[in-house]
């Protein structure tokens, strides 16, 4: 029972670090990895270029969350700690979390038709809020850099 709470505080404390990696360091010092991912939001002063590429240099943050889950669990395993174990799947639902309705959903990289229908409210929210983020005016101008928290006016209308 503890094991699962603890599944899911790991769950919500990601979107706390996707959040606040997304808007300190990504809008922050490692701007250059994220760029590739706003590089179609019609930015000034950024070279405009919508070709599809497979791989985004944004990618690159997926490793940096993998790779300490993974590690989490290889030596939660090794050590027979199962909070450690439940922690690590917790990261690593988020992850795939994340993946589908950011990347599969939202910016349709990969085609899986189940996903891409029709939403529930909620997912609609969170669609709509993160194209919000990709809408700025300017540098300064962006918003939503939660994904599964997003102000309240979302879920309206
Ligand atoms: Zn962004
Ligand atoms: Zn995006």
């Amino acid at each position: 029972m503890v094991n699962i709470v603890l599944l899911i505080l790991a769950y919500f404390f990601m979107e706390f670090v996707a959040w606040s990696n997304h808007k300190y360091v990504m809008h922050g010092f490692l701007w250059n990895w994220h760029i590739d991912h706003h590089r179609k939001d019609n930015l000034q002063g950024l070279p405009l270029n919508t070709e599809d590429k497979l791989l985004e240099k944004n990618d690159l943050f997926f490793l940096v969350y993998a790779i300490p889950a993974i590690i989490l669990m290889i030596v939660g395993f090794s050590i027979q700690s199962m909070p450690m174990v439940f922690v690590s799947v917790g990261i690593t639902l988020y992850g795939f979390t994340y993946f589908a309705i950011h990347d599969i959903i939202i910016h349709n990289r990969i085609k899986i038709s189940f996903l891409q229908g029709k939403h529930n409210f909620f997912i609609e929210a969170v669609i709509k809020a993160h194209t919000a983020h990709h809408k700025p005016k300017n540098k300064q101008d962006f918003n939503n850099y939660g994904l599964l928290v997003f102000p309240l006016k979302f879920l309206k209308s």
